[in-house]
């Protein structure tokens, strides 16, 4: 999509990359005595088009992952009309006047991180009309970074409650980031704590970098970017 990035990326090269990402999963799953179908790859695809993505569909993958709502709305659809069995997560910041085209385009979004945004999201599911609930995840903020979205640790507990206390809003699991700059491996491990506790199912952690470490500690979605397209 953008016409700047060094385009050397072929339809090979992608089908190829997919497959060492996955041989890589099932050998940290080998690694750390996990049963493979527990955890499922996210493919990134954010700022690549519908040439690139489309050998990826065809090489079997069916989850994947965007972080902006506009730029999803401009290539999914066609996609998703060929490709009824895709699963879609939103894994950005979602802005309260895009919730209802969020709705619209995704199965899962990971980034609940806010009262108003889970307030938007319950009064835009109770909408004459509205789509089915997606399956939803709480983004938290493990390094605690004041630039990056997400719930702080400290305050899990009574965000968790006021989805479902006041929002009717089931939660399926959490997510993170970790910081850029610090070893991932104890902010995989916090998630894992949180989810524990709350007895959450769903952890989405590890990125091409880490993926692997994130298996090891428990992920059960990796969301993984350019180990697949290339660099953006
Ligand atoms: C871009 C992105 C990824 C994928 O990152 P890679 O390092 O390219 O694998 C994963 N998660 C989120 C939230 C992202 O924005």
């Amino acid at each position: 999509m953008e016409p700047d990035r060094t385009d050397d990326v072929t339809a090979h090269d992608v089908t190829a990359r997919l497959a060492q990402v996955r041989e890589r999963i099932a050998q940290a799953c080998r690694d750390s005595e996990r049963d493979p179908a527990s955890v499922q790859l996210i493919a990134v695809s954010k700022t690549f088009g519908p040439e690139h993505i489309a050998p990826v569909i065809d090489a079997g993958q069916r989850l994947f992952g965007e972080n902006r709502v506009q730029e999803s709305a401009a290539k999914w659809p066609a996609l998703r009309a060929s490709h009824p069995d895709l699963e879609l997560h939103l894994i950005g910041p979602l802005q309260t006047n895009k919730v209802r085209e969020a709705l619209a385009l995704f199965d899962v979004i990971q980034t609940l991180d806010r009262p108003s945004l889970a307030a938007a999201l319950a009064k835009e599911l109770r909408r004459e009309g509205a789509p089915p609930a997606p399956r939803l995840l709480v983004q938290v903020n493990t390094g605690e970074e004041p630039q990056k979205a997400g719930v702080a640790p400290g305050e899990i507990d009574a965000f968790l409650g006021t989805c479902r206390e006041v929002h009717g809003l089931a939660i399926e699991g959490l997510m993170c980031i970790p910081p850029a700059d610090e070893p991932a491996a104890p902010h995989f491990a916090l998630l894992a704590k949180i989810a524990a506790r709350h007895g959450l199912k769903t952890l989405s952690m590890g990125m091409s970098g880490d993926f692997e470490t994130a298996i090891t500690l428990g992920a059960t979605h990796v969301r993984v970017g350019s180990a697949i397209f290339g660099g953006r």
